[in-house]
């Protein structure tokens, strides 16, 4: 017998008729003789709705209330959901993140998973139940509910699923894989049939919006295989594992990111240790920090720029407004009208000349590059958002990923 680890994300328990036919996959599921965890997130758009309740009352309102709120739309949904299981004349369990002992930080609306104590979904299994459990929630150690970020509910699946030593994680969506770039943009785009955790680190975190990069992160640490599939066809997925089976391509996809923002903090003092107090106020507060550019030093000043995402803009240049006097800058500027296209893929490393191919790509097509930055397995290039779209399709079409076989 199996234990597998279901998570269905919020459009596929959007109304009564997808939780009905997520119900449908469930039973078959474990009628096949396996033991199964499902994670739900919430329903279609309620989070955003849930928010906007909450920006409604107070605009500013404090994050622990926020979660208070937030986590409620999971809630739903599992009740939902057991209902439908039940309905179907299954045993059936739902369970909210507390109840199933997911311990958190307590850094409200962004908190991390830190331990999860498995015993009373192991104890409701035994008893020969279903369980279904809250994605996107936990509990910190005041015994507050905290949420994990948006799109939270992959990474709570993935982690039940290594705290369960689960034997397969599948991730149910609206799309039915991991493409070579986002079919809306490309439609030439190809379903990947395996990507590495590494790979698929680097097109989740760069804006291919299938998985939570935490979640990925996650699989990774804890090799936890993963699989994303469509709940609303029965198409084969794409598999999320350590080592991919087929040749290594050198390029597996082109990710976009538009959700980011560039900040530049001008004429920083030019002296050790500037760097270091300006991105660890932005760390402190969990803002995470993408491509850094610095100038070299003219004057004994210089400029740092750099990209955050888009929700944590405010609150970033909130931050470094405060510093500015310690870090000897004179002003802070930000840009929302940028965008970062990469090309991802393992077998870059032993490939040389595939920068070159994608700066001839964006030439090609007259676009002005910003910024770059590369790693072992991804070159990324920040350009101006209006031409992302035609950025994304020059550069699929460069490495010819519409005809890999
Ligand atoms: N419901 C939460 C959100 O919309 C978590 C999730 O969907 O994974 O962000
Ligand atoms: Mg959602």
């Amino acid at each position: 017998m199996s234990l597998i680890v279901q998570k269905y994300g919020g459009s596929s328990v959007a109304n009564a008729e997808r939780l009905m036919n997520v119900a449908g996959r469930i039973k078959a599921a474990k009628e096949a003789g396996n033991d199964i965890v499902v994670v739900v997130s919430a329903q279609g758009d309620t989070t955003d709705h849930l928010m906007d309740m909450a920006m409604e009352i107070n605009s500013n309102p404090s994050k622990r209330e926020l979660d208070m709120l937030l986590s409620t739309g999971e809630q739903i949904s599992i009740a939902l959901l057991a209902m439908a299981i039940e309905a179907l004349g299954l045993p059936v369990i739902s369970l909210t993140g507390q109840q199933v002992g997911i311990k958190t930080s307590n850094l409200h609306t962004n908190a991390r998973i830190e331990a999860i104590d498995g015993s009373r979904i192991r104890k409701e299994l035994d008893g020969g139940k279903i369980v279904i459990v809250a994605g996107f929630q936990g509990m910190d150690d005041n015994d507050d509910i905290t949420t994990l970020g948006r799109g939270g509910s992959d990474t709570t699946a993935v982690a039940l699923a290594a705290a369960l030593n689960a034997d397969m994680c599948e991730i149910y969506t609206d799309v039915d894989g991991v493409y070579t770039a986002d079919p809306r943009l490309v439609p030439e785009a190809r379903k990947l049939a395996d990507i590495s955790y590494d790979e698929m680190l680097e097109m989740a975190s760069l804006g291919a919006k299938v998985l939570h990069n935490r979640s990925v992160e996650l699989a990774k640490n804890f090799n936890v295989p993963l699989v994303v599939k469509c709940s609303f066809n029965s198409n084969d997925g794409t598999y999320v594992r350590e080592e991919s089976i087929v040749e290594k391509m050198v390029i597996k996809g082109v990710a976009h990111d538009v959700d980011i923002a560039r900040i530049a903090v001008i004429g920083v003092a030019d002296k050790p240790g500037m760097a270091h107090k300006l991105f660890k106020a932005l760390a402190d507060q969990g803002i995470n920090v993408d491509i850094i550019l610095q100038s070299i030093g003219r004057g004994g000043t210089k400029d740092i720029s750099f990209t955050v995402s888009k929700s944590n803009l405010k609150q970033a240049v909130d931050i470094i407004k405060g510093l500015l006097d310690e870090l000897g800058a004179t002003d802070v500027k930000y840009a929302e009208d940028i965008a970062k296209i990469s090309v991802v893929g393992a077998g870059m490393a032993n490939n040389p000349g595939i920068a070159s191919l994608m700066f001839e790509a964006l030439a090609e097509e007259g676009i002005n590059i910003e910024m770059i930055s590369t790693s072992e397995i991804k070159i990324s290039c920040l350009i101006p958002k209006e031409d992302i779209e035609r950025a994304v399709k020059a550069v699929h079409k460069k490495f010819r990923l519409d005809s890999v076989a």
